[in-house]
């Protein structure tokens, strides 16, 4: 392997040293003073303070969203409000080197990442839902779809700024109003994107950012607002579909995953071994849709794992924010420990465990990209979702029990097909139970594709044209 000179990005994003909370177009501190820390995760060391909003902040941020959309945001035109969302677009844009330098220090996650896909595809969502905001009465939703009105919005740690435009984009293009409470580790991207909405000249109360931890999601989730969108684990989606039963607010939720990346003996091999890395290893496996299941067709398997080892020997883990960084810090000690942890079952339960030979740094939270062989169904890392740089090979004989497999599962997000034949592909997304199903790539997304889960990975549509009809009242 070639040794590479470390090849560290440049650009400084200015981290200030206290943020508050965002609520009607200002920022302030919590009415009780709360603060909490956000940590980088690939050096352990302190970035900023940040406000924690209580359940007093939530109500004002609530009535601040509420006046807005009665007042300013529902009664505009469609053109008006698209507007804003162009030049919020734009100053993504502008600003794209800042934010993707930015999240990476806040979130661990590589700069390749950040700069190349979560940062330009944060822009596509605004861009794209600027052009349905004023043509909202041709999505076949009905000849005059109306906005829901205040939107409370509850997402993770994995994406950042993607998680916000994929819930903000829509809500404001339909004509709602917002509050949003980004995950506890990881605020710094969604307090930087208030200030570009102030920079945008947004109206106050349209976007409302909250800070917090769980209880802050919970007294948001409490308030009256008239729907509720999540993005996060199963128990706590699970958690909120039980305390707003019997409301009227809506609810969409957007949950775990254990997705199947089936490999097929026709597979062009090296471009399976590529997507079968960029499904678990992405983002170091903290994607909801990753392809954390491999399963392989028994004929072909001791080559795809052969290739698939060296593949992954080649694969840099260490500073998020040098360029040739493929795998970055996990996101906190507590997701650290868990990852930790699940793996620990793997190897007692008996499957093989294979890691390649490379140093970690000293400071921060990291995990090697592993690799489990010898898997069987029963297993908690067959199951479970370990949310973390580590795949479960398993091997199928038949093409009916490739896919028996790989609907043995509570979740329903997302799978991977690979083979050369096109009639296979079609045979195998009508039988898969997923939402997505990718053949020959694997974690492709658009602003004008529907994503979403089926079973226990949750309900509803985010992106396309789908994706309106969560946030308008049809
Ligand atoms: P959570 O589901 O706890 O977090 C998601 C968001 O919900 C965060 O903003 C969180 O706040 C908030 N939250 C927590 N409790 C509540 C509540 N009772 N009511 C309302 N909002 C709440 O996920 P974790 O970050 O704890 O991760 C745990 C596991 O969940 C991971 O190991 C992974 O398996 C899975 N996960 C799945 C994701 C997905 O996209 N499918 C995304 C994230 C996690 P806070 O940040 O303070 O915890």
């Amino acid at each position: 392997m070639f040794e590479y000179a470390p090849s560290p990005e440049s650009v400084r994003p200015q981290i200030k040293e206290h943020y508050g909370l965002f609520i009607d177009g200002e920022f302030g501190d919590a009415e009780d003073g709360a603060v909490f820390k956000s940590i980088n995760p690939s050096t352990e060391e302190a970035l900023f303070t940040v406000a924690e909003a209580g359940e007093a902040d939530v109500r004002l941020a609530v009535t601040a969203a509420r006046r807005a959309q009665e007042t300013v945001w529902g009664p505009m035109s469609g053109t008006e409000r698209g507007k804003y969302l162009f030049r919020i677009a734009r100053l993504l844009q502008e600003r794209a080197r800042e934010f993707a330098v930015a999240e990476s220090i806040d979130n661990g996650k590589p700069i390749k990442e950040t700069r190349d896909f979560d940062v330009p595809t944060a822009a596509q969502h605004f861009f794209y839902h600027a052009g349905w905001a004023d043509k909202l009465a041709y999505a076949g939703l009905g000849a005059d779809p109306r906005p829901l009105g205040v939107i409370g919005q509850v997402i993770p740690w994995n994406f950042p700024l993607l998680m916000l435009s994929w819930k903000i984009a829509p809500a404001l293009a339909c004509g709602n109003t917002v509050v949003l409470k980004p995950a506890e580790t990881t605020p710094l991207t969604a307090l930087m994107f208030a200030e570009l909405c102030q920079e945008a000249d947004l109206p106050p109360g349209v976007i409302n950012i909250l800070p917090g931890a769980g209880a802050t999601g919970a007294a948001l989730v409490d308030s009256p607002v008239d729907k509720v969108a999540f993005t996060g684990s199963t128990a706590v989606g699970r958690a909120i579909a039980k305390s707003i039963a019997g409301s009227k607010k809506k609810l969409t939720l957007e949950l775990g995953g254990k997705a199947a990346n089936i490999v097929f003996d026709d597979a062009p091999i090296d471009q399976a071994v590529e997507g079968i890395v960029n499904g678990i290893f992405f983002n170091q496996g903290h994607v909801c849709c990753a392809g954390s299941r491999l399963l392989v067709q028994e004929s072909v398997a001791d080559d795809v794992l052969e290739r698939l080892k060296a593949r992954v020997a080649t694969l840099r883990v260490g500073d998020p924010l040098d360029k040739n960084t493929d795998i970055g810090a996990i996101n906190s000690a507590e997701q650290l420990s868990r990852i930790q942890a699940l793996t620990e079952t793997g190897a007692g339960e008996g499957a093989e465990v294979w890691q390649p030979a490379c140093d970690l740094p000293e400071r921060g939270f990291w995990f090697r990209p592993t690799v489990f062989t010898g898997v069987q169904q029963s297993m908690r890392i067959a199951k479970e979702e370990i949310f973390g740089p580590v795949l479960s090979v398993l091997t199928f004989r038949t093409p009916d029990e490739a896919i028996a497999k790989a609907n043995n599962t509570p979740y329903g997000l997302s799978a991977g097909v690979w083979t050369e034949k096109g009639s296979k592909i079609l045979w195998a997304a009508e039988r898969l139970r997923a939402g997505v199903v990718w053949a020959n790539t694997f974690n492709q997304f658009d602003a004008a594709s529907p994503f979403g889960g089926l079973k226990e990975s949750g309900y509803g549509r985010e992106g396309g044209r789908q994706g309106l009809e969560a946030y308008l009242d049809v």
